[in-house]
């Protein structure tokens, strides 16, 4: 369900909620109506249980996903590079069945960096024979949109290309892709410039756990990169929006694992949407008023949020601010008055 867009301020309450760690005592509303379990440490990764049959791994870069039952191990992402060890390590800690299937939620260094040891891990790679459910128990099977795949074997500067079985072996262009693991769907979602241009979010059917990847973090603005756009991060914070279900006053119900970050519910990724919305809708009246990059920055669109959002070094507030007034001044160009980004009628 998509529910209605809450306060412009974020209560105090929402504010501590959103730092980055969920500690077994938050002291905020939340302690008082939610248990969350203790964490257990394997060689550093944190081990966390989010619902039914699946956990989250913290601790080897970005968030990884564990989906554990009769049949084997569903993972999502793999961690950064030189930690898939360590993330085998602590799924090893969880269950000894075989690693069955992967999903690269993009060509991210710290999502895919790990993929060589999880094959490793597995005995090597398994195709088609385990693709959509089938019956080969050995092997993994690597998959991720081919905008991703592609990415991956492209390589950037910081982060050289993959290149044999730490490749993807299924790679997809449609919007959706699904199979079924430990006795549940699950449904690859595909995202349209998000993040960037390969994202997909995976949703564990029965656990009612969505994984989401980087389109969603708790700890930064979300990064546009890589033919990523903030329209295509707004519409797929939507989609995540239309697959949870709170149990009761937006807590509990589906829950939510980011790219980066604490376990979330639905009312998380409502707050975050909201906030991208309102930094959206600003930015867009002051280019309306033609008003230049400098100014833009100098009118501290963001101010509220900086303080959670824009502590990173490496993704800055400013740097996700110039991102979002480019990416505006393109559609209010392109879009002439009336359109959706459009201007106001001007003067010849
Ligand atoms: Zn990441």
């Amino acid at each position: 369900m998509r529910p209605r867009a809450i306060a412009l301020v974020l209560p105090l309450t929402l504010i501590a909620a959103a730092t980055p760690r969920a500690g077994a005592q938050q002291p905020t509303a939340r302690a008082l109506t939610e248990t969350w379990p203790e964490i257990v440490k394997v060689d550093g990764v944190e081990i966390l249980h989010v619902q039914k049959g699946v956990y989250m791994l913290v601790g080897g870069g970005a968030n990884v996903t564990v989906q554990i039952g009769d049949e084997g191990v569903t993972l999502v992402d793999s961690g950064a590079p030189g930690q898939g060890e360590k993330i085998v390590a602590a799924v090893r800690h969880l269950t000894k069945k075989p690693l069955r299937y992967l999903v690269n939620t993009s060509a991210d260094a710290d999502n895919v960096g790990g993929n060589g040891a999880m094959v490793k891990a597995a005995g090597g790679t398994n195709g088609a024979a385990g693709n959509g459910g089938g019956t080969a128990n050995t092997g993994i099977l690597v998959m991720s949109h081919e905008n991703a795949l592609n990415r991956m074997m492209k390589g950037t500067p910081a982060f050289p290309a993959l290149t044999g079985d730490a490749l993807p072996e299924s790679s997809f262009f449609t919007p959706k892709k699904d199979f079924y693991a430990n006795g549940e769907a699950v449904q690859i979602l595909y995202q349209p410039m998000a993040h960037s241009d390969g994202d997909v979010m995976v949703f564990f059917r029965g656990s009612d756990v969505i994984s989401t990847g980087d389109i969603f973090r708790t700890d930064s603005y979300p990064v546009i990169e890589a033919g990523g756009t903030l329209q295509g991060e707004l519409d797929a914070l939507n989609t995540i929006l239309d697959i949870t279900v709170p149990e009761r006053n937006q807590i509990g119900g589906t829950r939510v694992i980011p790219g980066h970050g604490r376990i979330c519910n639905e009312a998380d990724v409502l707050e975050y949407r909201d906030m991208l919305t309102i930094i959206r809708d600003r930015v867009r009246d002051m280019v309306k008023k033609d008003m230049t990059l400098e100014q833009v920055k100098a009118a501290k669109p963001m101010l509220e949020y900086d303080g959670i959002y824009g502590t990173r070094k490496d993704w800055t507030g400013a740097m996700f601010l110039e991102t979002a007034y480019r990416e505006i001044v393109a559609a209010n160009k392109a879009t002439p008055a009336g359109g959706r980004n459009g201007p106001t009628p001007r003067k010849p």
